[in-house]
């Protein structure tokens, strides 16, 4: 069993979709032992029927995780990150943004196509399962062609979670080619991927991205690599963990990596 070391996706009451105490997520960090965490709180811009409610107070936020980091310093190490919907067209406005604050951590993710959440099932409609993962990852490309400020890119499959049965699953053979130049571009750029655990929550019994994508990142000489539980409520910190460290040490990763300003350092697995 190897020691975790931290847990790199986790949202608070900051996130539209979460009300979880965030002190309450330090704690629990420092009650699992874990030498790291990091919040990650939704910044979305310019999605159909998106509430106020998502809209993320950056300046309270940054507040709230400074007044925290600086109580718990001796017990755990918090780095101030977010997660960022990314899209083509908001590039500008969202980069402005993270140039604005003082970041340790930034997750670029696609969660919504042309201003559509995938969640809803618009994007689905008309379209084949191959369609719609094909059109989900050359939209992902896009966004990692043209965005700069991020470390890396969340759940990078997890178009599979949505729609129903009949989308669930990915065929990675069918999408080799474009995942190909995504990775390829990743290493490039100088950009990762996240390990995320969400997806045994979810009823995929897996992690994102699937082994198949995991194993050709690190084939193709990624080292960037962040493990996330994604998790919404304290209770699913460091969930399926294990099952992440095994699968690394049995395709020969030996690091996962830790964030300050940005700025990637690496921590060996034990
Ligand atoms: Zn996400
Ligand atoms: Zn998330």
């Amino acid at each position: 069993m190897n020691k975790i070391v931290s847990d790199y996706h986790l949202h608070s009451e900051f996130s539209g979709d979460s009300t979880q105490n965030i002190e309450e997520i330090v704690k629990e960090g420092i009650r699992l032992g874990l030498e790291e965490i990091a919040l990650t709180d939704h910044l979305e811009y310019d999605i159909e029927g998106m509430t106020d409610n998502w809209i993320l107070d950056v300046d309270r936020y940054a507040k709230r995780v400074f007044e925290l980091r600086e109580k718990y310093k001796k017990d755990i190490d918090l780095k101030f990150g977010v997660e960022v919907g990314v899209q083509p067209h908001t590039k500008d406005y969202l980069e402005s943004v993270i140039k604005k604050y003082p970041f340790d951590f930034v997750i670029a993710s696609s969660h919504a196509i042309d201003r559509v959440d995938l969640a809803f099932g618009e994007i689905q409609a008309g379209r084949t399962k191959d369609e719609v993962h094909n059109l989900y990852f050359e939209y992902v490309l896009q966004n990692i062609e043209k965005y700069n400020e991020f470390n890396v890119y969340g759940h990078i499959d997890f178009v599979t979670r949505y729609g129903g049965e009949k989308f669930r699953g990915l065929d990675y053979k069918k999408h080799f080619d474009i995942i190909d130049v995504i990775l390829k571009k990743l290493i490039e750029k100088g950009k990762g991927i996240e390990v995320n655990t969400s997806g045994y929550r979810y009823r995929e019994d897996r992690f994102y991205p699937c082994t198949d994508i995991l194993k050709r990142y690190y084939e193709l000489g990624g080292e960037i690599l962040t493990i996330g539980s994604d998790s919404h409520i304290k209770d699913y910190m460091t969930m399926d963990f294990d099952r992440v460290y095994d699968f690394l040490e049995s395709i020969g990763v030996k690091y996962i990596s830790s964030f300050d300003k940005m700025q990637p350092s690496f921590k060996k697995i034990k």
